[in-house]
């Protein structure tokens, strides 16, 4: 392949010469970034470059759902962060959907208000109660406006045809987005505003002036005069905080006759989800089973978690269906001990956004909007 200082006349003047902004990495984070960008500066000359042929982190890889705060999740939350921050997290992304769909047009990315359902499994203690259920509306409702989103529904297991499930908490506003749509839609859009977005390029390390960045990739040097680094789980090399890579499977079944299961689904704390695609069941998690294996920048399936999706498939969500399995791949998520993200200024010209966690759906394009208030 050419290096960058091997290309024509052409070549560098259109893509790598007098650069505005630089962006590294294509996720939700960096085209949402780019579009604010090109929003705010209509003639500015902005360059997305991604190692990937594809964008290769999370965003083109999740499971879609638009959740913002499950009742076991809060209940967690509520017993290891701070109750202002907590909530505060809640609200950026509620709010942060809100910034998603001024972005794109819901319908364009199959946006399906279908409700979640928090499943609380039979061998499992219940720590939520009636009274938890009425605290967390009561804080929903001060930050949202809406009134009871969080309610106990037993029928669920029922309806959905459930084994060896206790209970079930909707929550009526989340729902979920074709995630595929979604990263196809900011591409066009980014694409569409001028913004230029080169695959194949792996930023490398950043040289900074108070004039430019330099940055050293695999393909040789690229100038610009501002940078955002938009790599969560990759993003260690740049940043000395808390973040660290988390791998995350999921599998999607053969189309089920008859599926029952409609709407998204959170099990044992979020550690597992899963969700309808048409007659089809999308199933991830299982990542508490090997906490150290899956802190991993490396892509790749298990047999011990993809094993215990298939269990989880046999014993509660299809039980008595047959099933295969269709696809299984992994992606790779930002995480740290504290749920927020990171968006700051590393140096005069650079910002980094990263950390998004299992949460980039509703938390990308709000933190795209940040990053570029920053210029
Ligand atoms: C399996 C799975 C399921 C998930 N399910 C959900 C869900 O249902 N709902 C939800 O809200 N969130 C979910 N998430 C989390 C969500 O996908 C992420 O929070 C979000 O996509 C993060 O977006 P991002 O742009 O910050 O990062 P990414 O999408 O990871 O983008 C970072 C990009 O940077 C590129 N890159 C990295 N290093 C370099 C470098 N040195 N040079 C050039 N390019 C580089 C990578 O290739 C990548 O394309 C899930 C994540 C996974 C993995």
């Amino acid at each position: 392949m050419l290096r960058i200082d091997e290309l024509s006349f052409w070549e560098k003047t259109s893509y790598f010469e007098n650069i505005d902004f630089l962006i590294i990495g294509s996720g939700i984070v960096g085209m949402s970034t780019s579009l604010y960008l090109k929003t705010k500066y209509p003639n500015a000359k902005i360059v997305i470059i991604e190692r990937g042929y594809l964008p290769t982190g999370a965003s083109s890889k999740n499971a879609g759902f638009t959740c913002f705060g499950s009742p076991t999740e809060l209940f967690d939350d509520l017993n290891s962060m701070d109750e202002k921050l907590v909530w505060k997290t809640f609200s950026d992304r509620y709010h942060g959907l809100k910034c998603l769909f001024d972005l794109v047009d819901p319908k364009s990315i199959e946006y399906d208000p279908c409700k979640s359902w928090d499943l609380i499994a039979s061998n499992s203690k219940n720590e939520i109660n009636p009274e938890f259920i009425e605290y967390i509306n009561e804080k929903a409702k001060d930050l949202t406006g809406i009134d009871q989103i969080y309610s106990e529904d037993k029928l669920a297991i029922k309806t959905f045809g459930f084994k060896n499930i206790e209970t079930a908490y909707c929550n009526s506003l989340e729902g979920g987005i074709n995630t595929g749509l979604l990263m196809k839609s900011l591409h066009q859009k980014a694409v569409d505003a001028g913004v230029q977005i080169v695959f194949g390029i792996e930023a490398l390390s950043m040289e900074a002036t108070d004039q430019e960045i330099t940055l050293d990739t695999n393909q040789g040097l690229v100038k610009s005069a501002h940078c955002i680094i938009a790599t969560n789980g990759f993003a260690k090399q740049w940043i000395n905080e808390d973040i660290q890579p988390a791998r995350a499977q999921v599998l999607v079944t053969n189309p089920i006759k008859d599926l029952k299961i409609k709407g998204t689904f959170h099990y044992e704390k979020g550690y597992y989800y899963f969700r309808n695609i048409g007659d089809r069941i999308l199933l991830g998690g299982g990542r508490n089973l090997d906490f150290e294996e899956e802190e991993t920048t490396k892509f790749g399936t298990t047999q011990k978690i993809q094993n215990a999706l298939e269990s989880l498939l046999t014993q509660t969500i299809i039980p008595n269906q047959d099933y295969s399995i269709d696809y299984s791949w992994s992606g790779v998520m930002g995480v740290g001990a504290n749920k927020s993200p990171i968006i700051k200024m590393l140096n005069k010209n650079t910002a980094i956004g990263v950390r998004l966690g299992g949460m980039g759906v509703a938390l990308g394009s709000q933190v795209g909007k940040k990053l570029s208030s920053y210029f």
